[in-house]
């Protein structure tokens, strides 16, 4: 079985959240990194990058970042945090790349050791204020949610976006769950989505997604609105005046005031 690691949280991982969860609907299963580490930025924006250099050979970068950027969005959508991919690399917060792992585990990019070893080890990533996310570049990726690419998977190719969302849970500072069907479990099990001890767990460290203002319903589209039928208006009185007979637009013209919606003499 696959393994998907914290780096410096496989050890210690801090479960500060172990009692009844909302009033005794059973215990929580999530935990945090050491330490309770989260990204503490007013405005809740973090970048992210892909390396241009560190990739895997059988997988076009597009695609990596399109993996990415989709299973960021499921964090985003659960919390206030916010993502935007980096215009350069070494500037980002989250960094990503496929490095090699040596047979026990350890990654050729930073030293970290997956336990169970290179056999296992699918992903690992470090800690909010570090943030590096490191993929096996020897797996065989397929990112079959992306459009266009890795459209036929091999069997026994990992799902890219599947991990990407794990190891994104460790770089916001969640370490693993207990819970078999949430994505911070310790497992590869294939294609999963967030469930509500993942969602909790983020919210703990990040608090829920503000409700969005609905701009729909008034100022934005009432103002397009107002702007069409202020064009209409003209339009229409545009086409009445030419119906009307040249004298009489004459004799109109200095009569009555413009219109005031509009300036156009009726
Ligand atoms: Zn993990
Ligand atoms: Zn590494």
């Amino acid at each position: 079985m696959f393994l998907l690691c914290g780096c410096g949280t496989g050890s210690q991982p801090t479960r500060l959240r172990s009692q009844d969860n909302n009033g005794g609907g059973g215990a929580a299963a999530f935990t945090f990194l050491w330490g309770r580490p989260r990204w503490n930025r007013p405005d809740m924006r973090l970048t992210y990058a892909v390396s241009p250099l560190a990739t895997a050979d059988h997988l076009p970068r597009d695609a990596v970042r399109e993996a990415f950027r989709s299973a960021l969005a499921r964090w985003a959508e659960v919390t206030p945090l916010r993502f935007a991919e980096a215009a350069r690399y070494e500037e980002a917060d989250i960094r990503v790349g496929f490095y090699l792992h040596t047979a026990d585990g350890k990654c050729d990019a930073c030293g970290c050791v997956c336990k169970g070893g290179g056999e296992e080890a699918l992903a690992h990533a470090h800690p909010p204020q570090d943030g590096r996310i490191h993929l096996h570049a020897a797996r065989k990726w397929a990112v079959t949610n992306v459009a266009g690419a890795g459209g036929d998977a091999p069997p026994l190719a990992v799902d890219l976006e599947s991990v990407a969302v794990h190891e994104i849970g460790h770089a916001l500072g969640l370490g693993h769950s207990s819970s078999e069907s949430s994505m911070m479990y310790r497992h590869y099990r294939g294609k999963v989505s967030l469930t509500d001890d993942d969602v909790k767990g983020v919210q703990e460290l990040y608090g829920a997604k503000p409700p969005r203002v609905d701009l729909t319903a008034d100022s934005k589209p009432k103002r397009v609105e107002t702007i069409r039928e202020i064009e209409q208006h003209i339009q229409q009185k545009k086409e009445t005046a030419k119906k009307k007979p040249f004298f009489w637009r004459l004799v109109r013209l200095p009569l009555y005031p413009p219109c005031l919606a509009c300036a156009v003499n009726s």
